[in-house]
């Protein structure tokens, strides 16, 4: 059996995909429209010039450092040719003598550099070398890549994407809404870690994704057939037969697998020894709906709202906010819709409302959710007004996001208070008794839980975030995804202590991040108590399953045990003790 082991990253979900390759990278020579500039600015242009070129060496040099023992010696060979293009003074002799005389910018004298070299290789008998045109298009490529900086699925607008898996140096939460409607079948990116949004949505989305797998679009032809097999987090190219034989009836098990759970759907979400627990599910769009009932979800714990802002270039108004909510709140019937007040920043940005952050300072920590929105009353009024007319609709909670001070929840509670009384006096119906909840993502909110406990009417652990701040882990950033550890002490302490601060407080406490959607945690997070979480509706019937075989009063007291000798354990048999809790086959 013979393939090549593309690379390694981290999967996003325990799914599958095979499928011809689309290289968003290097998927064809990049077009730049033509730019004059000042011949006062010649000289800076040309140093751009040089600065773009040393960076696709810098860039080139990385990747053959890379390349793994096992790959094929043409790929080093591929790279030198490329490397020693990138060196040669005519490309940049040239590209800089265009610049200087027609003054015009290096990205387009670079164009018509490539265009004229491409024309000389096209004449070219000899079928070889008529080929090799494709290496100065990579070449320049390159260049134009550190010259004008990451590209967007904008361009891909236009390709016909179905049943193919997109491999692209990193995508944004957005672009994977576009893709999936898109008919991809899986995607891979060099960047990003499997808790960032783009990770989360695919997961909701079901679509397999693979993150963080470095330098994957220098070794693929566009094409050419995949193996995306997000349980390993590999991707396979040039698989045999056999091998893709293989991953055929692994799909089909996973199918199997999902048709047996179907079993359980009408089936009530209630333990061995008669716990009821909430089972709900986070989307992100309306559509998602459908996927969250047919999955059997008992009202939404977390509806992303941020994600109406975006793939637009204006801001939605009230009307069209309500006109979301409504489909959300009439779609899932009587039963609760957690609408979280918006959370954009970081990685989630909208287009129509560009964030006021300069470059240098770190988004996570800055003005994002609840920040921005209390920053911008403009953004926020519309959507509070939104939320709560939804409320006369059905049964609605309203969530925000982030909170990290009590003066912050203070400012939230009034601006809800006036925005009652605003639509009172408009005679616009809302349901004046709205449960309001906090997400408890923030390592200070989880500490102060008991302060936060006692102005809500209900919690909701945000694990994704809560992990990142606490841990000091980017969520975003593949090189420090190995710290990612839902099981680490400091994290199940702080889980611990909202889940207790609600009890003490008699409120409802959910948990909506990734962690109450993974079954291999469920037994351990209802033994510490937890009685409502909510997930990726894919993942619900496999949690119900779990929930279903257990013993809660069992589980709390294994779970007590567990944490009473939490100090003395090391990572791994932490995890081993948490895994014996687990049913057989989730180990
Ligand atoms: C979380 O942080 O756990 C969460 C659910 O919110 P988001 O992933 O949207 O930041
Ligand atoms: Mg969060």
């Amino acid at each position: 059996m013979t393939f090549s082991c593309l690379g390694v990253g981290i999967g996003t979900a325990r799914a599958i995909a095979l499928g011809p390759a689309f290289l968003l990278t290097r998927g064809g020579p990049i077009e730049v429209p033509p730019r004059r500039i000042e011949s006062t600015e010649v000289e800076d242009e040309i140093q751009r010039l040089l600065r773009a070129i040393a960076r696709a060496q810098q860039e080139l040099q990385a990747v053959r450092r890379q390349i793994p023992a096992t790959a094929s010696a043409s790929i080093a060979q591929f790279i030198d040719t490329h490397l020693l293009m990138l060196q040669d003074v005519t490309l940049t002799e040239t590209t800089a003598h265009l610049i200087r005389n027609q003054l015009c910018a290096a990205e387009w004298a670079l164009q018509v550099h490539r265009d004229n070299l491409v024309r000389v290789f096209e004449e070219m008998e000899d079928a070889y070398l008529r080929s090799r045109k494709q290496d100065v298009e990579h070449v320049v490529n390159q260049i134009q890549k550190a010259l004008l900086g990451p590209e967007s699925t904008k361009d891909l607008r236009r390709a016909d994407l179905r049943g193919r898996i997109l491999v692209a140096q990193d995508l944004l939460p957005a672009d994977v809404i576009v893709l999936k409607q898109r008919g991809i079948a899986a995607f891979v990116t060099e960047f990003g870690g499997p808790m960032s949004h783009t990770a989360i949505l695919a997961r909701g989305l079901d679509l397999p994704a693979i993150v963080g797998v470095h330098h994957i679009t220098r070794y693929l032809r566009d094409g050419e057939t995949l193996v995306v097999d997000c349980l390993n987090g590999v991707v396979l190219a040039e698989a045999t037969p056999a091998i893709l034989g293989y991953y055929r009836e692994r799909i089909r098990a996973y199918e199997a697998r999902r048709a047996a759970l179907k079993k359980i759907l009408h089936r009530p979400s209630v333990s061995l020894d008669g716990v009821g627990i909430q089972l709900l599910a986070n989307i992100e769009i309306p559509d998602d709906i459908a996927t969250a009932r047919g999955n059997g979800a008992a009202g939404v714990g977390l509806y992303r709202t941020e994600f109406l802002y975006m793939n637009r270039d204006s801001l939605p108004d009230e009307e069209e906010q309500l006109d979301a909510y409504r489909q959300v709140v009439e779609g899932m019937g009587a039963i609760p819709v957690t609408i979280r007040t918006l959370d954009l920043g970081v990685d989630k940005q909208a287009e129509g409302h560009p964030l006021p952050c300069p470059a240098p300072c770190n988004p996570a920590l800055g003005l994002r959710a609840i920040r921005l929105c209390l920053r911008e009353p403009e953004l926020f009024r519309p959507q509070l007004r939104a939320i709560l007319r939804a409320s006369a609709l059905g049964p609605v909670r309203l969530m925000i996001p982030m909170l990290s001070s009590l003066q912050e929840l203070a400012s939230v509670l009034r601006l809800i208070e006036e925005t009652k009384q605003a639509l009172q006096s408009e005679g616009l119906a809302f349901d004046p008794d709205i449960p309001v909840g906090g997400m408890i993502e923030v390592p200070a909110a989880a500490l102060a839980a008991g302060s936060f406990a006692r102005r809500l009417d209900f919690l909701s652990i945000g694990t994704n975030d809560l992990i990142q701040y606490t841990l000091a882990i980017d969520r975003v950033d593949e090189a420090v995804t190995y710290l990612y550890d839902p099981l680490h002490p400091a994290i199940l302490r702080l889980i611990r202590m909202v889940i207790e601060a609600g009890q003490r407080q008699g409120i409802p406490v959910g948990m909506c991040g990734e962690m109450a959607g993974d079954p291999r945690f469920t037994r351990l997070l209802l033994g510490m108590g937890l009685r409502e979480f909510s997930m990726q509706p894919r993942a619900l019937l496999e949690v119900k399953a779990v929930i279903r075989e257990s013993n809660v009063a069992q589980l709390a007291q294994d779970v007590e045990e567990l944490l009473a000798g939490l100090d003395g354990f090391d990572a791994e048999s932490l995890a081993q003790r948490v895994d014996a809790l687990n049913p057989k086959r989730l180990h």
